[in-house]
């Protein structure tokens, strides 16, 4: 059965709101084992929203409306769904009994134009809303082929809309579906150290559409998300399904995997620490401390990350870390010798199997090369690498860069 939500606001098709709505209920839907093919986000103009609840209905047996029911004189989807469905709004005496009393409990007179709440399109039935003043909408149409349509309308306070969700409309849909109803699973494989389109050719036709389990890639700062997805009777079916396609991918990829769903490359880094009983510390130049922040959140933080220092400039590396860069003139600074110190010295200081240092971020989009470093007991492994980010994401690239190079360096035991 398809699904589709559509979001009603100027708020959002003017950019001052985000449509967190239309994520969480496909999120819902999902549990539900229904997929959602369309979103669609249409500003308060009553004619446009007839026109996209019409599409919708045309095209999906379950469409989810979010957000218009308010008193206002630009909340129009009561409205709309009058229009849409040729019925008149009509006075429902229970729903403005239940707003006036909701008034009244705040000590407030009921203002005129709240009674628009109570009208709904004649046939359809009042969804509560125990949070606030607007009671849904829900009505089931005559869609294409005779095959009904259930629509429902919910506030566009997030607040308001989940519990509705929770207490009418997922009991709805879930009695609709009956014993059609079906299961849809996911798992996330997290990868890094490859581009989007490396790791798709490194995969053998995996991403094409239409396949079973459906296989996505998306790529968010330089970590690449491939989500599995499996529909089927019971979870277990969807694992039957997914497990194969999972073990092909690590098969293909292997250490660019770094872990699954939530995880992080900090926990995965984390976790390969305390595995081993090992600890490290960092040195941070241009990252000002996020590889640190990130450590200290990681799932097992605790027994795996002792501390660290975060420099600005060469002065203070000399001061903290105690060593003497070796800046007279006429010789530059050296960046991957000193990075290198950095490593071995953080690792001293804090008495830490590892040390883990960053240098310095390049601070514009030109490209600039940073070089890192990873010390352990006898040995230092430096790497340099050049990009052109952003400046926004620059030091997010350089940090997970930097808990890539250790990552690598445990488990591919480099040193
Ligand atoms: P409305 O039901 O249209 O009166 O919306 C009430 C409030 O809910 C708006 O002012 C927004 O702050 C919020 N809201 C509406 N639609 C959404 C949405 N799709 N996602 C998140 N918040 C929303
Ligand atoms: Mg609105």
């Amino acid at each position: 059965m398809r699904a589709e939500v559509i979001a009603i606001g100027d708020e959002l098709t003017g950019g001052q709101r985000l449509d967190t709505n239309s994520q969480w209920l496909s999120q819902q839907f999902a549990l539900l084992g229904v997929s959602v093919t369309h979103h669609t986000t249409v500003g308060d103009d009553h004619d446009a929203i007839v026109d996209v609840l019409a599409t919708a209905c045309r095209r999906s047996a379950l469409v989810l409306v979010s957000g218009g029911l308010g008193p206002t004189a630009d909340d129009l989807t009561r409205q709309a769904i009058a229009a849409l469905t040729g019925r008149p709004l009509v006075q429902d005496d229970q729903s403005l009994e239940y707003i006036r009393g909701l008034f009244a409990r705040r000590g407030r007179p009921m203002p005129e134009q709240n009674i628009i709440q109570a009208c709904f399109p004649e046939g359809s039935r009042p969804i509560a809303n125990v949070e606030g003043t607007a009671p849904g909408i829900h009505v089931t149409l005559d869609g294409p082929g005779g095959t009904p349509v259930d629509l429902f309308a919910l506030p566009g306070v997030p607040a308001e809309l989940k519990p509705m969700w929770q207490a009418t409309v997922a009991p709805a849909i879930a009695a609709r579906l009956g014993a059609a109803r079906r299961v849809i699973q996911q798992r996330e494989i997290r990868c890094f150290g490859a581009g989007e389109s490396d790791i798709e050719s490194r995969l053998p036709d995996l991403i094409r559409r239409g396949r079973d389990p459906l296989v996505g890639i998306t790529a968010s700062e330089a970590t690449i998300t491939l989500r599995v997805t499996a529909e089927g009777a019971t979870c277990a079916e969807c694992e039957a399904k997914i497990a194969p396609t999972v073990a092909t991918i690590y098969n293909c990829l292997g250490s660019l995997v770094f872990g699954e769903n939530d995880t992080q490359l900090q926990d995965a880094v984390c976790d390969l620490l305390a595995d081993r009983g090992a600890v490290v510390a960092t040195a941070e130049w241009g990252t000002a401390g996020l590889v640190s922040s990130w450590l200290g959140g990681a799932r097992r933080a605790a027994t795996a990350f002792r501390g660290g220092l975060i420099v600005q400039d060469l002065p203070a590396l000399t001061r903290w870390l105690g060593f003497d860069v070796n800046t007279k003139p006429p010789s530059p600074p050296d960046p991957p010798r000193y990075v290198a110190q950095m490593a071995r010295a953080v690792r001293e200081r804090f008495n830490t199997d590892y040390g883990l240092a960053v240098g310095p971020c390049p601070d514009s989009e030109s490209a600039g090369q940073v070089h890192l470093a990873v010390a352990a007991r006898g040995d230092t492994i430096g790497e340099s690498f050049t990009f052109a980010a952003h400046p926004a994401i620059q030091r997010h690239r350089c940090a997970k860069q930097a808990l890539n190079l250790l990552r690598l360096s445990i488990l591919e035991r480099r040193i």
